[in-house]
């Protein structure tokens, strides 16, 4: 079993999402064991209230972007940044393949996703798999990577394979 450790960066959301994203985290935690990978550490940083200004509502690729560049948390691990809304078309965003090189990266280095219950893990779990490497699956309606939601939450064995070359996987 190998790990992939988290900085939960919550913008704007505070204390009261941690449930949500708990529950969330078991349910990515299940979703990867199809594939041997589970969550290693989880740190929680919030952005301070002061710096917010406006980046808690994520409209596009572009504000995705601001927003990675313009945080991250310290450590190997893929900063999940939880905001207040992202467009209505877009629960959450994350480059494929992510970097492992977050500081002065000039792509999106993070996942940005808003809470979406009951779907929040299966959208967390989504977006962590592309940061590893996967795209979307047009066809298969039960595939984690259907970019539907709620789908079967389905990882196959090559996807596997592919989510373990990653550089954060430890
Ligand atoms: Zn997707």
């Amino acid at each position: 079993m190998r790990r992939i450790d988290l900085n939960i960066i919550r913008v704007g959301v505070g204390d009261p999402a941690d449930p949500i994203i708990q529950r969330a985290l078991a349910t990515t935690n299940d979703i990867f064991a199809q594939v041997n990978i589970s969550l290693g550490q989880v740190k929680r940083f919030d952005v301070p209230a002061h710096h917010i200004a406006g980046m808690n509502v994520i409209r596009d690729k572009n504000e995705a972007f601001e927003l990675t560049k313009k945080w991250t948390a310290p450590g190997r691990a893929i900063d999940v940044f939880v905001v207040s809304a992202t467009a209505d078309w877009m629960l959450g965003a994350s480059p494929i393949g992510g970097t492992c090189q977050k500081y002065g990266c000039v792509f999106v280095s993070g996942v940005v996703m808003q809470l979406s219950e009951p779907s929040t893990g299966n959208v967390l779990a989504h977006e962590i798999g592309h940061y590893l490497g996967l795209d979307d699956d047009e066809y298969d309606k039960s595939n984690l990577m259907h970019y539907t939601v709620p789908n079967g939450k389905k990882l196959t064995q090559s996807q596997g394979r592919r989510m373990n070359t990653h550089c954060f996987l430890h």
